[in-house]
């Protein structure tokens, strides 16, 4: 079944129906969702979330967005969070050059990206990075914390280039492939699919965004994963049971820690 590497369950998007929606999933194929903290407030949300659905998991952390307003008590509760038992990774993380000019603002969430990336490798869960117009400095990041022993990650809605994938690739980590595959505009990413190796890819909606054609623009949920499917499986050639057979092992192997 279809594993969800990365939603945002608790956003408002999903006020109106948000339990039918998640009780839906298993009768349509999504087999897991890990439901990944965006803001600082989030923090408080995922876990009733994890709570009420078995085939629910969560990720703690807080977005580079909100690097200003994290404290010592931010990284904290992060912490105690990651705890749960509920809990796979330590995400999303990491830093958003695209919202944020200011230098001063890129060395704080640089600081908040080590600072929480210190708790992945304390905690030994894997990571889940987001990086937009961050590509440099992200890929250093990593490679420092990857040469010190990391559990592993994810390189969320992966939207560099092919040579920068086959670095994360090199390292054992996994890319993060969504709705933007299904764009008309998605060429560089089409790009990347074809050249990683099925076995470092994972799906993920990062819903309520992102939705895959036929419903770009739309509120996306986990329902439409079988569209990314469909795209993954034309670039690469293989069957769509393939596709999500390998990409849920994928998932199982570095967040649910199961050996396969
Ligand atoms: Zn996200």
């Amino acid at each position: 079944m279809i594993f969800d590497t990365h939603a945002h369950y608790d956003d408002k998007a999903f006020e109106e129906d948000r339990v039918e929606l998640l009780t839906s999933l298993p009768d349509n194929g999504i087999g897991n969702v890990v439901n990944v903290c965006a803001s600082i407030n989030s923090l408080k949300r995922i876990l009733p979330l994890t709570e009420a659905f078995p085939y629910v998991w969560g990720a703690a952390g807080v977005h580079p967005d909100y690097a200003e307003e994290m404290t010592a008590e931010t990284l904290e509760e992060v912490r105690q969070v990651s705890r749960h038992e509920k809990i796979v990774a330590i995400g999303e993380i990491g830093l958003d050059y695209y919202w944020h000019k200011e230098p001063e603002n890129h060395k704080r969430q640089q600081e908040m990206f080590r600072a929480q990336m210190d708790i992945a490798r304390e905690e030994e869960l894997p990571f889940m990075i987001h990086s937009r117009d961050a590509a440099e400095d992200t890929l250093t990041i990593v490679r420092e914390y990857m040469n010190k022993g990391m559990y592993g990650g994810i390189l969320h809605c992966y939207s560099y280039g092919v040579e920068h994938a086959r670095e994360y690739v090199k390292m054992g980590l996994y890319l993060g492939i969504g709705g933007v595959v299904t764009f008309t505009n998605g060429r560089k990413l089409k790009e990347v699919v074809g050249e990683v190796p099925l076995e470092r890819i994972v799906l993920e909606t990062d819903c309520p965004y992102l939705a895959p054609v036929p419903y770009r623009g739309k509120r996306n949920c986990s329902l439409y994963l079988p569209y990314v499917v469909t795209a993954i499986s034309e670039i690469k050639n293989v069957p769509e049971e393939e596709v999500i057979r390998v990409t849920e092992e994928n998932a199982r192997k570095l967040l649910l820690q199961e050996q396969m």
